[in-house]
Protein backbone atom coordinates (compact mmCIF):
# COMPACT_ATOMS: atom_id res chain seq x y z
CA UNK A 1 0.00 0.00 0.00
CA UNK A 2 0.99 3.46 -1.06
CA UNK A 3 1.40 6.16 1.77
CA UNK A 4 0.61 10.10 0.94
CA UNK A 5 -1.39 11.32 -1.64
CA UNK A 6 1.08 13.12 -3.89
CA UNK A 7 -0.81 14.97 -6.52
CA UNK A 8 1.27 16.44 -8.96
CA UNK A 9 5.03 14.19 -8.83
CA UNK A 10 6.08 15.18 -11.99
CA UNK A 11 5.77 19.38 -10.84
CA UNK A 12 8.20 21.43 -12.75
CA UNK A 13 9.66 18.63 -14.91
CA UNK A 14 9.49 17.91 -18.63
CA UNK A 15 8.36 15.05 -20.15
CA UNK A 16 8.87 13.64 -23.62
CA UNK A 17 6.37 11.42 -24.93
CA UNK A 18 7.51 9.73 -28.38
CA UNK A 19 4.52 8.40 -30.61
CA UNK A 20 1.13 9.88 -30.92
CA UNK A 21 -1.10 6.93 -30.89
CA UNK A 22 -3.86 6.28 -28.06
CA UNK A 23 -1.23 5.29 -25.61
CA UNK A 24 1.24 8.40 -26.22
CA UNK A 25 -1.66 10.77 -26.36
CA UNK A 26 -2.75 8.73 -22.95
CA UNK A 27 0.48 9.05 -21.64
CA UNK A 28 0.64 13.27 -22.33
CA UNK A 29 -2.65 13.93 -20.74
CA UNK A 30 -1.81 11.95 -17.65
CA UNK A 31 2.07 13.50 -17.49
CA UNK A 32 0.31 16.60 -17.56
CA UNK A 33 -2.83 16.24 -15.54
CA UNK A 34 0.29 15.55 -12.78
CA UNK A 35 1.90 18.64 -12.80
CA UNK A 36 4.74 17.86 -16.00
CA UNK A 37 5.86 20.53 -18.82
CA UNK A 38 4.94 18.30 -21.64
CA UNK A 39 6.15 17.52 -25.33
CA UNK A 40 4.98 15.16 -27.76
CA UNK A 41 7.55 13.81 -30.72
CA UNK A 42 6.25 11.68 -33.51
CA UNK A 43 6.63 11.38 -37.33
CA UNK A 44 4.76 12.60 -40.24
CA UNK A 45 2.02 15.84 -39.71
CA UNK A 46 1.68 17.62 -36.08
CA UNK A 47 -2.28 18.28 -37.20
CA UNK A 48 -2.95 14.44 -37.82
CA UNK A 49 -1.78 13.92 -34.00
CA UNK A 50 -4.67 14.85 -32.02
CA UNK A 51 -7.56 13.85 -34.67
CA UNK A 52 -9.79 11.84 -32.37
CA UNK A 53 -9.06 9.96 -29.31
CA UNK A 54 -7.96 12.00 -26.29
CA UNK A 55 -8.09 15.73 -26.32
CA UNK A 56 -4.91 17.69 -26.08
CA UNK A 57 -4.04 18.48 -22.67
CA UNK A 58 -4.06 22.19 -22.22
CA UNK A 59 -1.96 23.79 -22.28
CA UNK A 60 -0.37 22.38 -26.02
CA UNK A 61 2.25 20.14 -25.31
CA UNK A 62 5.37 21.27 -27.19
CA UNK A 63 5.52 19.29 -30.55
CA UNK A 64 8.62 18.27 -31.82
CA UNK A 65 8.46 16.20 -35.57
CA UNK A 66 10.82 13.02 -35.32
CA UNK A 67 11.66 12.93 -38.79
CA UNK A 68 12.91 16.64 -38.52
CA UNK A 69 16.78 17.06 -39.97
CA UNK A 70 17.67 17.23 -35.57
CA UNK A 71 14.94 15.35 -33.62
CA UNK A 72 17.09 15.70 -30.69
CA UNK A 73 16.42 19.30 -29.99
CA UNK A 74 13.30 17.67 -28.46
CA UNK A 75 15.22 16.58 -25.55
CA UNK A 76 16.84 20.19 -24.12
CA UNK A 77 15.58 20.21 -20.55
CA UNK A 78 13.46 17.03 -20.66
CA UNK A 79 13.57 14.90 -17.61
CA UNK A 80 12.04 12.03 -18.63
CA UNK A 81 11.01 10.44 -22.18
CA UNK A 82 8.38 8.13 -22.15
CA UNK A 83 8.23 5.75 -25.10
CA UNK A 84 4.72 4.06 -26.90
CA UNK A 85 4.99 0.54 -27.45
CA UNK A 86 5.24 0.81 -30.90
CA UNK A 87 8.47 3.28 -30.68
CA UNK A 88 11.27 0.31 -30.74
CA UNK A 89 14.50 1.73 -28.28
CA UNK A 90 16.86 1.89 -31.34
CA UNK A 91 15.46 4.45 -32.80
CA UNK A 92 17.31 7.81 -33.39
CA UNK A 93 15.55 9.97 -30.50
CA UNK A 94 15.66 7.59 -28.10
CA UNK A 95 19.44 6.54 -28.55
CA UNK A 96 20.30 10.27 -28.29
CA UNK A 97 17.96 10.20 -25.12
CA UNK A 98 20.42 7.30 -23.31
CA UNK A 99 24.11 9.18 -24.54
CA UNK A 100 22.47 12.58 -22.52
CA UNK A 101 21.71 10.31 -19.62
CA UNK A 102 17.47 10.92 -19.94
CA UNK A 103 15.85 8.18 -18.80
CA UNK A 104 13.76 6.27 -20.99
CA UNK A 105 10.16 4.41 -19.53
CA UNK A 106 7.23 2.99 -21.64
CA UNK A 107 3.93 4.13 -20.78
CA UNK A 108 2.65 1.68 -18.71
CA UNK A 109 5.63 1.97 -16.50
CA UNK A 110 4.83 6.02 -16.51
CA UNK A 111 1.20 5.15 -15.71
CA UNK A 112 2.46 2.75 -12.90
CA UNK A 113 4.57 5.21 -11.18
CA UNK A 114 2.12 7.72 -11.16
CA UNK A 115 -0.87 5.39 -9.39
CA UNK A 116 1.76 4.24 -7.51
CA UNK A 117 2.42 7.83 -6.02
CA UNK A 118 -1.04 9.02 -5.79
CA UNK A 119 -1.27 7.29 -2.53
CA UNK A 120 -4.32 4.91 -1.20
CA UNK A 121 -4.82 1.66 -1.23
CA UNK A 122 -3.27 0.01 -5.09
CA UNK A 123 -5.17 -2.32 -7.07
CA UNK A 124 -4.26 -5.96 -6.81
CA UNK A 125 -2.34 -6.49 -10.21
CA UNK A 126 -2.66 -9.34 -12.44
CA UNK A 127 -0.43 -8.78 -15.54
CA UNK A 128 -0.77 -11.44 -18.80
CA UNK A 129 1.46 -11.79 -21.90
CA UNK A 130 2.94 -14.44 -24.01
CA UNK A 131 3.01 -14.70 -28.11
CA UNK A 132 -0.81 -15.92 -28.07
CA UNK A 133 -3.72 -15.69 -26.20
CA UNK A 134 -3.35 -12.25 -24.03
CA UNK A 135 -6.30 -10.50 -24.84
CA UNK A 136 -8.66 -14.02 -24.62
CA UNK A 137 -7.08 -15.05 -21.11
CA UNK A 138 -6.95 -11.37 -19.82
CA UNK A 139 -10.48 -11.00 -20.77
CA UNK A 140 -11.58 -14.63 -19.36
CA UNK A 141 -9.91 -13.06 -15.78
CA UNK A 142 -11.77 -9.77 -16.14
CA UNK A 143 -15.05 -11.37 -16.62
CA UNK A 144 -13.98 -14.04 -13.99
CA UNK A 145 -13.52 -11.35 -11.14
CA UNK A 146 -16.53 -9.46 -12.25
CA UNK A 147 -18.73 -12.40 -12.02
CA UNK A 148 -17.55 -12.65 -8.26
CA UNK A 149 -18.94 -9.11 -8.04
CA UNK A 150 -14.91 -7.63 -7.82
CA UNK A 151 -14.26 -4.00 -8.68
CA UNK A 152 -12.06 -4.57 -12.20
CA UNK A 153 -10.81 -2.72 -14.78
CA UNK A 154 -8.78 -4.55 -17.83
CA UNK A 155 -6.73 -2.80 -19.94
CA UNK A 156 -2.82 -2.30 -21.36
CA UNK A 157 -2.31 -3.77 -24.44
CA UNK A 158 -6.33 -4.01 -24.87
CA UNK A 159 -8.91 -1.43 -24.77
CA UNK A 160 -7.48 1.70 -22.39
CA UNK A 161 -3.75 1.62 -22.41
CA UNK A 162 -3.14 2.01 -18.27
CA UNK A 163 -2.27 6.16 -18.57
CA UNK A 164 -5.87 6.35 -19.47
CA UNK A 165 -7.35 3.94 -16.42
CA UNK A 166 -5.13 6.11 -14.23
CA UNK A 167 -6.68 9.42 -15.51
CA UNK A 168 -10.11 7.96 -15.04
CA UNK A 169 -9.56 7.17 -11.53
CA UNK A 170 -8.19 3.78 -11.84
CA UNK A 171 -5.22 2.83 -8.74
CA UNK A 172 -7.57 3.30 -5.78
CA UNK A 173 -8.23 -0.26 -4.82
CA UNK A 174 -10.15 -2.95 -6.87
CA UNK A 175 -7.97 -5.02 -9.59
CA UNK A 176 -6.47 -4.38 -12.63
CA UNK A 177 -6.24 -6.77 -15.56
CA UNK A 178 -3.51 -5.70 -17.55
CA UNK A 179 -2.60 -7.21 -21.09
CA UNK A 180 0.89 -6.54 -21.73
CA UNK A 181 3.21 -7.19 -25.05
CA UNK A 182 6.59 -7.99 -24.94
CA UNK A 183 6.87 -4.23 -26.34
CA UNK A 184 5.57 -2.47 -23.28
CA UNK A 185 7.67 -5.10 -20.71
CA UNK A 186 10.68 -3.86 -22.37
CA UNK A 187 9.54 -0.13 -21.23
CA UNK A 188 9.05 -1.28 -17.30
CA UNK A 189 11.73 -0.71 -14.42
CA UNK A 190 9.70 -0.40 -11.28
CA UNK A 191 6.32 -2.06 -12.41
CA UNK A 192 5.40 -4.76 -9.95
CA UNK A 193 2.49 -6.90 -10.75
CA UNK A 194 0.92 -8.52 -8.04
CA UNK A 195 0.27 -12.04 -9.28
CA UNK A 196 1.88 -12.32 -13.33
CA UNK A 197 0.49 -15.34 -15.99
CA UNK A 198 2.80 -16.03 -18.42
CA UNK A 199 0.80 -18.05 -21.54
CA UNK A 200 3.27 -19.27 -23.90
CA UNK A 201 6.85 -17.94 -25.87
CA UNK A 202 6.76 -18.96 -29.82
CA UNK A 203 9.46 -17.91 -32.03
CA UNK A 204 7.72 -14.34 -33.63
CA UNK A 205 8.59 -10.94 -33.44
CA UNK A 206 11.07 -11.23 -35.13
CA UNK A 207 10.40 -7.58 -36.70
CA UNK A 208 11.86 -6.48 -33.42
CA UNK A 209 13.41 -9.07 -31.24
CA UNK A 210 16.85 -10.33 -32.99
CA UNK A 211 16.37 -14.34 -31.63
CA UNK A 212 13.87 -15.91 -29.21
CA UNK A 213 15.74 -15.44 -26.10
CA UNK A 214 15.44 -11.74 -26.63
CA UNK A 215 11.75 -12.20 -26.42
CA UNK A 216 11.66 -14.45 -23.92
CA UNK A 217 13.64 -11.57 -21.59
CA UNK A 218 11.05 -9.29 -22.75
CA UNK A 219 8.23 -11.83 -21.44
CA UNK A 220 10.25 -12.63 -18.15
CA UNK A 221 10.08 -8.83 -17.48
CA UNK A 222 6.04 -9.57 -16.46
CA UNK A 223 7.98 -11.17 -13.01
CA UNK A 224 10.00 -7.98 -12.68
CA UNK A 225 10.11 -6.89 -9.19
CA UNK A 226 7.63 -9.29 -7.97
CA UNK A 227 8.56 -10.06 -4.29
CA UNK A 228 7.76 -13.49 -2.50
CA UNK A 229 4.33 -12.91 -2.21
CA UNK A 230 3.64 -12.34 -5.83
CA UNK A 231 3.01 -15.59 -7.81
CA UNK A 232 4.04 -16.39 -11.85
CA UNK A 233 2.06 -18.86 -13.42
CA UNK A 234 3.91 -19.92 -16.21
CA UNK A 235 3.78 -22.11 -19.80
CA UNK A 236 6.02 -25.33 -18.70
CA UNK A 237 8.87 -24.84 -21.42
CA UNK A 238 12.74 -24.59 -21.06
CA UNK A 239 12.97 -21.43 -22.79
CA UNK A 240 10.57 -19.63 -20.43
CA UNK A 241 12.17 -20.97 -17.30
CA UNK A 242 15.72 -20.32 -18.57
CA UNK A 243 14.44 -15.81 -19.17
CA UNK A 244 12.38 -16.40 -15.88
CA UNK A 245 15.82 -17.14 -14.02
CA UNK A 246 15.81 -17.18 -10.44
CA UNK A 247 13.05 -14.99 -8.23
CA UNK A 248 11.42 -15.02 -5.21
CA UNK A 249 7.98 -15.25 -6.26
CA UNK A 250 6.08 -18.36 -6.03
CA UNK A 251 5.35 -20.22 -9.59
CA UNK A 252 3.10 -22.68 -10.99
CA UNK A 253 4.26 -24.09 -13.89
CA UNK A 254 1.52 -25.16 -16.46
CA UNK A 255 1.63 -27.80 -18.92
CA UNK A 256 0.60 -26.91 -22.75
CA UNK A 257 -0.19 -30.76 -23.24
CA UNK A 258 -4.08 -31.84 -23.82
CA UNK A 259 -3.42 -34.53 -20.91
CA UNK A 260 -2.25 -32.08 -18.87
CA UNK A 261 -4.87 -29.79 -19.05
CA UNK A 262 -7.70 -32.12 -18.54
CA UNK A 263 -5.93 -32.98 -15.88
CA UNK A 264 -5.89 -29.87 -14.26
CA UNK A 265 -9.71 -28.99 -15.34
CA UNK A 266 -10.50 -32.18 -14.14
CA UNK A 267 -13.93 -31.70 -12.05
CA UNK A 268 -15.04 -28.75 -13.75
CA UNK A 269 -18.21 -29.82 -16.48
CA UNK A 270 -16.08 -28.92 -20.18
CA UNK A 271 -20.01 -29.40 -21.83
CA UNK A 272 -21.51 -25.80 -22.09
CA UNK A 273 -17.76 -24.44 -23.32
CA UNK A 274 -18.43 -22.29 -26.32
CA UNK A 275 -14.93 -21.15 -27.21
CA UNK A 276 -12.93 -24.36 -29.34
CA UNK A 277 -9.72 -25.32 -29.54
CA UNK A 278 -7.25 -26.85 -26.68
CA UNK A 279 -5.74 -23.58 -26.69
CA UNK A 280 -8.49 -22.07 -25.32
CA UNK A 281 -8.63 -24.84 -22.60
CA UNK A 282 -5.71 -24.17 -21.79
CA UNK A 283 -6.12 -20.19 -21.13
CA UNK A 284 -8.93 -21.40 -19.02
CA UNK A 285 -6.43 -23.83 -17.19
CA UNK A 286 -4.08 -20.56 -16.49
CA UNK A 287 -6.92 -18.68 -15.05
CA UNK A 288 -8.03 -21.51 -13.05
CA UNK A 289 -4.98 -20.78 -11.35
CA UNK A 290 -5.13 -17.00 -10.81
CA UNK A 291 -8.80 -17.32 -9.65
CA UNK A 292 -7.07 -19.72 -7.06
CA UNK A 293 -4.53 -17.10 -6.29
CA UNK A 294 -7.36 -14.10 -6.00
CA UNK A 295 -9.85 -16.70 -3.59
CA UNK A 296 -12.85 -16.82 -6.08
CA UNK A 297 -15.04 -19.76 -5.62
CA UNK A 298 -14.92 -22.43 -7.88
CA UNK A 299 -18.72 -22.02 -8.96
CA UNK A 300 -17.89 -18.48 -10.34
CA UNK A 301 -15.21 -20.50 -12.14
CA UNK A 302 -17.65 -22.96 -13.97
CA UNK A 303 -19.55 -19.83 -14.43
CA UNK A 304 -17.04 -18.95 -16.40
CA UNK A 305 -16.75 -21.87 -18.56
CA UNK A 306 -20.84 -21.30 -19.22
CA UNK A 307 -20.77 -18.26 -20.30
CA UNK A 308 -17.54 -17.28 -22.02
CA UNK A 309 -18.18 -16.33 -25.63
CA UNK A 310 -14.98 -15.53 -26.96
CA UNK A 311 -13.53 -12.17 -28.57
CA UNK A 312 -14.41 -10.95 -31.96
CA UNK A 313 -11.49 -11.90 -34.16
CA UNK A 314 -10.62 -14.65 -32.48
CA UNK A 315 -11.94 -17.74 -33.90
CA UNK A 316 -15.05 -15.62 -34.28
CA UNK A 317 -17.89 -17.78 -36.46
CA UNK A 318 -19.93 -15.76 -39.18
CA UNK A 319 -22.94 -16.44 -40.40
CA UNK A 320 -22.56 -16.57 -44.44
CA UNK A 321 -24.06 -18.13 -47.51
CA UNK A 322 -20.76 -19.58 -48.38
CA UNK A 323 -20.30 -22.35 -46.13
CA UNK A 324 -22.01 -24.03 -42.72
CA UNK A 325 -18.93 -22.70 -40.78
CA UNK A 326 -17.14 -19.62 -41.58
CA UNK A 327 -14.71 -18.63 -39.25
CA UNK A 328 -12.89 -14.92 -38.86
CA UNK A 329 -9.60 -15.40 -37.12
CA UNK A 330 -7.95 -11.99 -38.35
CA UNK A 331 -6.44 -11.42 -34.88
CA UNK A 332 -4.23 -15.12 -36.03
CA UNK A 333 -0.86 -12.43 -36.48
CA UNK A 334 1.47 -15.26 -36.23
CA UNK A 335 1.69 -18.86 -37.80
CA UNK A 336 1.48 -19.82 -33.95
CA UNK A 337 -2.28 -19.41 -34.20
CA UNK A 338 -2.93 -20.90 -37.84
CA UNK A 339 -1.57 -24.27 -35.69
CA UNK A 340 -4.65 -23.35 -33.00
CA UNK A 341 -6.95 -22.60 -35.43
CA UNK A 342 -6.71 -25.78 -37.32
CA UNK A 343 -6.42 -27.83 -34.37
CA UNK A 344 -9.98 -26.41 -33.41
CA UNK A 345 -11.55 -28.32 -36.16
CA UNK A 346 -10.98 -32.13 -36.07
CA UNK A 347 -14.66 -32.33 -37.40
CA UNK A 348 -13.34 -30.50 -40.61
CA UNK A 349 -10.79 -32.63 -41.23
CA UNK A 350 -9.56 -32.58 -44.55
CA UNK A 351 -12.39 -30.26 -46.07
CA UNK A 352 -11.26 -26.79 -44.65
CA UNK A 353 -10.63 -23.98 -47.18
CA UNK A 354 -8.34 -21.95 -45.66
CA UNK A 355 -7.33 -18.09 -46.06
CA UNK A 356 -3.80 -17.35 -45.07
CA UNK A 357 -1.45 -14.30 -45.75
CA UNK A 358 -0.12 -10.46 -44.66
CA UNK A 359 2.39 -8.29 -44.22
CA UNK A 360 6.05 -10.47 -43.88
CA UNK A 361 7.89 -10.31 -40.44
CA UNK A 362 11.09 -10.39 -41.93
CA UNK A 363 12.28 -13.62 -39.89
CA UNK A 364 10.79 -17.03 -38.92
CA UNK A 365 8.07 -16.12 -41.71
CA UNK A 366 7.87 -19.24 -43.47
CA UNK A 367 5.86 -22.30 -42.15
CA UNK A 368 7.83 -24.91 -40.87
CA UNK A 369 7.31 -28.77 -41.43
CA UNK A 370 5.14 -29.87 -38.89
CA UNK A 371 2.61 -26.94 -39.67
CA UNK A 372 3.15 -27.73 -43.87
CA UNK A 373 2.14 -31.38 -42.97
CA UNK A 374 -1.33 -30.13 -40.57
CA UNK A 375 -2.33 -27.62 -43.51
CA UNK A 376 -1.79 -30.74 -45.83
CA UNK A 377 -4.10 -32.77 -43.72
CA UNK A 378 -6.70 -30.25 -42.28
CA UNK A 379 -7.08 -28.61 -45.59
CA UNK A 380 -8.86 -29.05 -48.80
CA UNK A 381 -7.50 -25.82 -50.48
CA UNK A 382 -5.29 -22.74 -49.39
CA UNK A 383 -5.91 -19.49 -50.87
CA UNK A 384 -2.79 -17.29 -50.44
CA UNK A 385 -3.17 -13.54 -50.31
CA UNK A 386 -1.56 -10.58 -49.55
CA UNK A 387 2.19 -9.72 -49.45
CA UNK A 388 3.33 -12.72 -47.95
CA UNK A 389 1.39 -14.79 -50.48
CA UNK A 390 4.52 -15.65 -52.69
CA UNK A 391 6.69 -17.35 -49.54
CA UNK A 392 3.39 -19.03 -48.73
CA UNK A 393 2.84 -20.41 -52.28
CA UNK A 394 6.65 -21.39 -52.04
CA UNK A 395 6.23 -23.25 -48.86
CA UNK A 396 2.77 -24.88 -49.33
CA UNK A 397 4.05 -25.90 -52.91
CA UNK A 398 4.06 -29.59 -53.53
CA UNK A 399 1.86 -30.61 -50.18
CA UNK A 400 -1.42 -32.78 -50.23
CA UNK A 401 -3.91 -29.49 -50.40
CA UNK A 402 -3.75 -27.25 -53.69
CA UNK A 403 -2.05 -23.63 -53.45
CA UNK A 404 -4.05 -20.56 -54.53
CA UNK A 405 -2.56 -16.82 -54.99
CA UNK A 406 -4.63 -14.22 -54.55
CA UNK A 407 -3.56 -10.30 -54.96
CA UNK A 408 -5.59 -8.93 -51.35
CA UNK A 409 -8.10 -9.93 -49.47
CA UNK A 410 -11.15 -8.77 -51.72
CA UNK A 411 -9.78 -11.52 -54.40
CA UNK A 412 -9.41 -14.31 -51.91
CA UNK A 413 -12.95 -13.23 -51.20
CA UNK A 414 -13.96 -13.07 -55.22
CA UNK A 415 -12.28 -16.72 -55.20
CA UNK A 416 -14.59 -18.23 -52.04
CA UNK A 417 -16.98 -16.57 -53.58
CA UNK A 418 -16.82 -18.26 -57.09
CA UNK A 419 -15.74 -21.78 -55.66
CA UNK A 420 -18.58 -21.92 -53.05
CA UNK A 421 -19.98 -23.97 -51.41
CA UNK A 422 -17.69 -25.09 -49.14
CA UNK A 423 -17.32 -27.19 -46.16
CA UNK A 424 -15.83 -24.86 -43.64
CA UNK A 425 -13.68 -21.65 -44.62
CA UNK A 426 -10.88 -20.77 -41.81
CA UNK A 427 -9.48 -16.73 -42.70
CA UNK A 428 -6.33 -16.72 -39.92
CA UNK A 429 -3.74 -14.99 -41.36
CA UNK A 430 -0.82 -15.90 -39.80
CA UNK A 431 0.50 -12.85 -40.47
CA UNK A 432 0.05 -9.02 -39.53
CA UNK A 433 -2.63 -6.89 -41.05
CA UNK A 434 -0.34 -3.79 -42.27
CA UNK A 435 -0.10 -4.59 -45.97
CA UNK A 436 -3.75 -3.94 -46.40
CA UNK A 437 -5.21 -2.48 -43.06
CA UNK A 438 -4.38 -0.46 -40.07
CA UNK A 439 -4.97 -3.09 -37.47
CA UNK A 440 -6.37 -6.58 -37.54
CA UNK A 441 -9.84 -5.63 -36.52
CA UNK A 442 -10.08 -3.65 -39.58
CA UNK A 443 -9.10 -6.76 -41.52
CA UNK A 444 -11.45 -9.08 -39.83
CA UNK A 445 -14.07 -6.66 -40.45
CA UNK A 446 -13.48 -6.35 -43.57
CA UNK A 447 -13.58 -10.04 -43.99
CA UNK A 448 -16.78 -10.54 -42.20
CA UNK A 449 -18.69 -7.74 -44.71
CA UNK A 450 -16.86 -9.60 -47.93
CA UNK A 451 -18.11 -13.03 -46.97
CA UNK A 452 -21.77 -12.01 -45.66
CA UNK A 453 -22.32 -10.65 -49.19
CA UNK A 454 -22.72 -6.99 -48.02
CA UNK A 455 -21.19 -4.76 -49.20
CA UNK A 456 -17.40 -3.10 -47.82
P1 LIG B 1 -3.04 -12.04 -28.18
O1 LIG B 1 -3.71 -10.96 -27.40
O2 LIG B 1 -1.87 -12.64 -27.42
O3 LIG B 1 -2.72 -11.71 -29.59
P2 LIG B 1 -5.62 -13.35 -28.53
O4 LIG B 1 -6.32 -13.87 -27.34
O5 LIG B 1 -6.09 -12.08 -29.12
O6 LIG B 1 -4.07 -13.28 -28.21
O7 LIG B 1 -5.63 -14.47 -29.67
C1 LIG B 1 -4.82 -14.30 -30.83
C2 LIG B 1 -4.84 -15.52 -31.70
O8 LIG B 1 -4.26 -16.63 -31.01
C3 LIG B 1 -6.23 -15.97 -32.09
O9 LIG B 1 -6.11 -16.44 -33.39
C4 LIG B 1 -6.55 -17.10 -31.12
O10 LIG B 1 -7.47 -18.02 -31.66
C5 LIG B 1 -5.18 -17.72 -30.85
N1 LIG B 1 -4.97 -18.19 -29.46
C6 LIG B 1 -5.65 -17.82 -28.33
N2 LIG B 1 -5.12 -18.43 -27.24
C7 LIG B 1 -4.07 -19.18 -27.67
C8 LIG B 1 -3.13 -20.03 -27.02
N3 LIG B 1 -3.13 -20.25 -25.70
N4 LIG B 1 -2.20 -20.64 -27.80
C9 LIG B 1 -2.20 -20.45 -29.14
N5 LIG B 1 -3.05 -19.67 -29.82
C10 LIG B 1 -3.99 -19.02 -29.10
Amino acid sequence: MATRPDPAPLDGRTVLVVGAGRSGRAALALAAARGARTRIASRGPVEDWFTGGLREPDPPPEAHREDAPDPSRALDGADLLVLSPGVPPDRPLVRAARRRGVEAVGETELAWRLMAAAGGPLPHVTAVTGTNGKSTTATMLAELLALDGRDVRLGGNIGAPLSELVLAGAGRGGHLVLELSSFQLEGTAEFRADLALLLNVRDHHGERHATKEDYARAKARVALNMGADGTLVHADDPAVAAALGDGPCRRVPVGGGAGDVRRRLAGFDLSRVRVPGLHNLLNFAFVLEASRVLGVAPRRFQELLDGFRGLPHRFERVESPLAPLVVNDSKSTGLHAVEAALGSLPDHRGRVTLVMGGRPRGRGDAPGPALVRLIGRACREVLVQGESAALLQDALAGGPAPVRGCRDLAHAAAVLRERAPHDAVLFSPGFPSFDQFPDYAARGDAFKKLVTGRRP
